[in-house]
């Protein structure tokens, strides 16, 4: 088969909700009227330099509150959650799994984490400067000090037997750790850690190093002990910060992620999470489209992380230090030359696109 990857073989077949929705700013209309303040909410962990797919979902989420600030004449700002907490690398010690956090792992005097998120910095303010929209960058750290994340976390505690299902169908335990006081070592999934004393307010820890042994502690609402938690838990929460800020505050929160959350994700953990959660509303929430490989899965970066994946492409794709030195701000100037339409469009923005599609895009 001959390539046909040109400008001229491009369509957009209408999908699912375009049928009903023509325009973004129909679909959240009823939802919008009346608030103070359109607040679109995302996260990433930054455990690589970011790829080309992680760009566009950032540019995808500056075009979706662009396009809803000048649509409704409304002050809108983006919440970025950037998760220090996520793994930079994990170890099997006596048949157990432990991870270290980006925060954690520290070479050179830098953690991981803070030479990561240079190249998220620079995307920021190339987006900001662009759309004149605030990003709020958001650590994991803080976010698990909300009043209502530990309310929420500790009623997951309590009703973990129900819990269980949605949030890990298969390993059947909650993944809530905490890292060793003195080498930071986490029990990935909490194999060794167990909660007793469990009220509405607190529950006592009890959690293994495989290094200094046994140590536990109190996770209350009024205390600071970090508790760290894995993804179907943080959406769930997600969720629940969205709906809790948006009363207190009179906002629309819109969560945008990656397509790859949307479908079975969100029903099973996202939606029945929220309702066992005792929440008789599910927050907006709409999907970034994905970039695909040629074989059309989803361009990983984890993947390409454990791997020898993607060696066939530009390295400028995988790692954006290396697109910069490649395409420059001129590079970035149009891959946001095109992402910024597709909030304006909705055949445009409920689709995915091909890696090949985005080269086209950054040698035109
Ligand atoms: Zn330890």
């Amino acid at each position: 088969m001959e390539s046909v990857a040109t400008f001229s073989n491009v369509f957009y077949p209408p999908m699912g909700i375009v049928h009903i929705a023509h325009k973004l700013s129909d679909l959240f209309k009823d939802r919008i009227k009346g608030k103070d303040k359109i607040v679109v909410r995302t996260s990433s962990q930054p455990n690589s330099n970011p790829h080309l797919g992680t760009v566009t979902t950032i540019m995808t989420c500056f075009s979706v509150a662009e396009y809803l600030r000048n649509k409704f004449d409304a002050e809108a700002e983006i919440i970025f959650d950037v998760l220090e907490n996520s793994p930079a690398e994990t170890v099997e010690i006596e048949g157990v799994e432990y991870q270290i956090s980006l925060n954690d792992k520290i070479e050179n005097g830098l953690s991981k984490y803070a030479e990561y998120i240079k190249g998220f910095d620079t995307i920021f303010s190339f987006l900001e400067e662009k759309t004149g929209i605030k990003l709020i960058k958001r650590e994991y750290s803080e976010f698990q000090e909300n009043k209502h994340i530990r309310k929420s976390i500790l009623r997951m505690i309590n009703k973990s037997n129900e819990f269980i299902p949605i949030l890990a169908p298969s390993k059947d335990k909650m993944h809530l750790r905490f890292p060793c006081p003195i080498c930071r070592l986490t029990d990935k999934y909490a194999i060794n850690t167990t909660f007793t004393a469990i009220q509405e307010d607190s529950a006592k820890f009890r959690c293994k190093c495989p290094k200094h042994g046994v140590f536990s502690g109190l996770f209350s609402l009024d205390n600071l002990e970090f508790i760290d938690a894995n993804t179907p838990i943080r959406d769930i929460l997600q969720g629940i910060m969205s709906i809790e800020n948006d009363r207190e505050y009179n906002t629309f929160s819109l969560m945008i992620d990656g397509n790859d959350w949307s479908g079975v994700w969100t029903l099973h953990v996202f939606c029945r999470g929220l309702l066992l959660m005792g929440y008789n509303e599910i927050p907006s929430r709409m999907f970034a489209p994905l970039i695909l490989d040629w074989s059309g899965a989803k361009f990983s970066k984890s993947l390409y992380l454990k791997s020898d994946a993607y060696k066939y492409l530009p390295q400028g794709f995988i790692d954006f230090s290396k697109f910069m030195e490649v395409y420059g701000t001129a590079g970035l100037e149009k891959l946001w030359e095109e992402i910024q339409t597709w909030a304006y469009d909705t055949k445009k923005i409920f689709r995915n696109y091909s890696i090949e599609y985005l080269n086209l895009i950054l040698q035109s």
